[in-house]
């Protein structure tokens, strides 16, 4: 899933998985829960997230990397979140080599600046389970409080206005020249990131196959 932050790509990551029974790998909720653990990886990535910055590639690639060779991933996975930097690319090249596995869509999710600040600052997360809300297009049943799992929402320290406006420099500097990578490649399909939740399903299908 190649997006800019708030598109819906983890929307979009969780119905695909339920489609096709694949699970999803994010690399910004497994950072987020080293980050709660306080482990080593952990305490160097919190001050990049909370500034909106890339963690070090060195250190996300051993998290995938790791992730990667657990046998629950044996039929396939979505990435979403990674990679975000040529480096990570190369990496997950590689990695994908080793395997013999290969990169069947990039899925592009686009939406405009505007859309995205809207959307982000309205964003609630579940810090529990990783369930995501927004305040107006997807309110929980009860304010503040989790459906999945009844745990207490948060808005992210990343989500505050001035850290998602760097957030969007950072996809547009590293990320976003990904897409030219896979262009040649023939597998990039693009979807609009404020397609109606109700229809993502059915356009997924048509697009994936
Ligand atoms: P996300 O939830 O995907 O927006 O990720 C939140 C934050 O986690 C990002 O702003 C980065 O600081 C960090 N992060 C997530 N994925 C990566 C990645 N592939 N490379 C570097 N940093 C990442």
């Amino acid at each position: 899933m190649l997006g800019p932050p708030g598109s819906g790509k983890g929307t979009q990551a969780r119905i695909i998985s339920e489609l096709y029974g694949v699970p999803v790998v994010t690399t910004g909720d497994m950072l987020r829960d080293a980050v709660a653990r306080g482990t080593e990886h952990g305490r160097v990535a919190k001050g990049y997230m909370d500034r909106g910055e890339l963690v070090p590639d060195r250190i996300v690639n051993m998290v995938v990397q790791e992730r990667l060779s657990m046998p629950d991933l044996g039929a396939g996975f979505i990435l979403d979140g990674f990679p975000r930097s040529t480096a990570q690319a190369d990496a997950l090249d590689r990695i994908l080599k080793e395997r013999g596995l290969r990169l069947d869509y990039v899925i592009h999710v686009t939406l405009g600046d505007e859309a995205i600040a809207a959307r982000l600052g309205n964003r609630r997360s579940c810090p529990a389970c990783g369930a995501v809300y927004h305040l107006e297009s997807k309110p929980p049943k009860a304010a503040g409080v989790c459906d999945e799992c009844g745990s207490g929402l948060i808005l992210r320290d990343d989500d505050q206005p001035e850290v998602i406006r760097h957030r969007l420099e950072v996809y547009r500097e590293k990320t976003r020249p990904l897409l030219e990578r896979y262009e040649g490649a023939g597998i990039i399909r693009e979807v609009p990131g404020d397609c109606p939740l109700d229809e993502l399903p059915r356009l997924l299908r048509k697009i994936l196959g």
